[in-house]
Formats: C-alpha cells, structure tokens, sequence
C-alpha cells in the first residue's frame, strides 16, 4: 500500500512523490488525513531559519482526519472515528511528561515540525495524542485546535478580572483567536493592535472593542493607540523590538504581559520599566492539558474558527498553497488544505 505525500525539499522547495503506507506499532494509530492548516511557522522552516528540522521531511502540524488502522494496545479507538491530532511528543519517561507536561520535556518534538508531519494522506501517530471530534466540528475547523490550544494556554497563565482593559499587539491568527479568548475570559476591553485592515476589521468583528493600524494603510480601522499605563494586560503575539516595547509602555502598573510572539534573535527590551512597574512577564508555548476544552470551545462556538479560515486547496495543490502564503502573506488570514 502506497500513499501521496508532499516534503520540504530544501531552501524554499518542495516536491511530491509515492510512499509505502507505515504500519502502526504498538499504541500508534494510522489516521487518513483530511484536512491540514497551513501555519507560519511551515514557511518559517522551508526558509531554513528555524533552526529545527530536516529536510527531506513532510511537514504540517496543524491536522484532523479520521482513524484507519489500528496498533496494538490500543483501545478506545475505531476506524472511522473523526479526531483532530495534538503534534506534541514527549519522552513519556521524564518528570515533565510523567506530570503531564510534555511540552516541558527536554527531548519534545513535533509531528510536522522535528517528526514527519501531515503532508501526505495517511500518518502513523501515537493514539495518546488523538481528541475525538463532535459531529458539529468539520475537520477544516478542527486543524485550529492545534493554534488554539497555545493560545488557551497562555489565557490560563493570566489572572484576568472583569473590568479589566487588555491589549494585543500582532494581527495574525494567534492575535485573533487572543482577542477571542480575553472577551471569553471577561476582560471589559480589548484593543487589538496590528498592521492589515483586512485583519483589523475581523478582529472587530471577533469581538475587539478597538482595533488600531499601527501602519501606514489605515482606512477603516483607525482607534488610536492606547493611552500609555492603560492596559492591565498585554499580549505581545508579534514578538519583536517594537511590539515588547509598546506593550511594556502600555501595561499600568502591576499589569501583565504574556509573551508568545517568537523575536527569532536576542532583542533589547526596557527592563526597567518592567521592574519600576513591577510588572509580571510570562512566556508561553504549547499547553497539553487545555485540548479537551479548546475543541468544547470550537463545538459551542464561544471561539469562531471558521471566520479565520480565509482560502482552501486541493491536497493536490499544497505547493500552491504554499506558494500564495508566502507571496501574499497579508491576503490569507488561515488556507486550510483538504483531501478531496
Ligand atoms: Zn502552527
Ligand atoms: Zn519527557
């Protein structure tokens, strides 16, 4: 048995061709692929810059299908079953994963990431890593739990009170589905801050109360910038020099500052501001423990995934799809890939 799958070939490449169907081993499952998200971070390793990875390698972290085969020792699954897959794998041996913090573990890797990803029609993964999907999510939602759940994770890593004023800086996925999640967790007023009208203008309908185009082509979504000591809380999901800036300059005194955005490089930040503020800064990366609630969240819609899903391909097309996210990466908000 073969099956199609598409690999990051090299600086910016990639290419498709025919592979023998793995087996599942012992506690693995084989899932057919049907839907894949395509995430920043894909773009960022087919670069060569992230440092992790590499190639000949299918990535694709963000994923959902149904199951196929079966290992062994595997109970609670069936073929056909409908699930979405968390990329994250531990030792299982450590500390951190015994305690249930897998993405602590000091040898964590990622399906699509370190591992062979989701770029091609069936995968082999560790049952423990499959959540079950409700009827209601369809599988192109479902490839959202995987950036929603570092989002929910870094949510619950904040003391967020009604009443309270909240900023996020950066207009990407991530900063859309914070501005959901801080309405979700009662904060009075969130300012979403960014650079792309068209991102602006969904994050005022995703609930921001103000949405501010730091850039030059503001039309339509023009508040202006917060007044500095407003925000009890900042989330910087650009990570940059500016960004880190900003949100130390808007936090009052007291206030807290997740930091999610990845900078890439060392970069200078007003550390005595943070510390004449007494402020708390948190860093926050995958959360294991916070997917059963991100797909409740998805299925009730308290979080609106399909808004963000912008451009579908073919799983035939995944080059294209590839190709316009790094052409016109202000056009797309999330391209989904589907297997027909
Ligand atoms: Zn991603
Ligand atoms: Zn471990």
């Amino acid at each position: 048995m073969r099956k199609k799958i598409w690999q990051w070939t090299g600086f910016n490449t990639m290419a498709s061709s025919e592979a023998p169907r793995e087996e599942p081993g012992s506690g693995q499952v084989e899932i057919r692929i049907l839907s894949i998200g395509i995430c920043g971070t894909d773009l960022h390793i087919m670069s060569g810059h992230a440092g992790f990875g590499v190639p000949p390698l299918a990535l694709g972290h963000e994923l959902a299908g149904v199951v196929e085969r079966i290992g062994d020792g595997v109970i609670g699954w069936q073929p056909g079953d409908r699930v979405c897959i968390d990329p994250l794998i531990g030792c299982g041996a450590c500390h951190e994963c015994l305690s249930g913090n897998k993405h602590r573990c000091p040898e964590a890797g990622e399906i699509g990431l370190q591992f062979p990803g989701g770029w091609q029609a069936y995968l082999v993964v560790p049952a423990a890593n499959l959540y079950r999907l409700p009827d209601n999510v369809s599988f192109a939602e479902a490839t959202q739990a995987e950036t929603l759940h570092c989002c929910l994770g870094g949510i619950d890593k904040l003391d967020i009170r009604p009443g309270q004023h909240a900023a996020v800086i950066g207009d990407g996925p991530t900063g859309l589905y914070y501005v959901q999640l801080l309405k979700a967790a009662g904060a009075s007023k969130v300012t979403l801050i960014g650079m792309r009208d068209n991102r602006l203008a969904l994050g005022r309908k995703l609930g921001a109360d103000a949405a501010v185009n730091l850039g030059s082509e503001s039309q339509n979504a023009n508040d202006p910038v917060p007044a500095a000591e407003s925000q009890h809380i900042v989330i910087d999901a650009a990570g940059n020099e500016a960004s880190l800036k900003l949100g130390i300059e808007l936090l009052r005194i007291g206030g807290q500052m997740l930091l999610f955005g990845l900078p890439g490089k060392p970069v200078q930040m007003d550390i005595q501001a943070a510390v004449l503020k007494e402020l708390t800064l948190m860093g926050s990366t995958n959360a294991p423990h916070v997917w059963p609630r991100v797909i409740e969240m998805i299925a009730s819609g308290s979080v609106k995934v399909s808004p963000m899903i912008t451009h579908h391909y073919s799983f035939d097309e995944l080059d294209q799809a590839i190709a316009f996210a790094r052409n016109e990466p202000g056009e797309a908000i999330k391209i989904i890939v589907n297997h027909e």
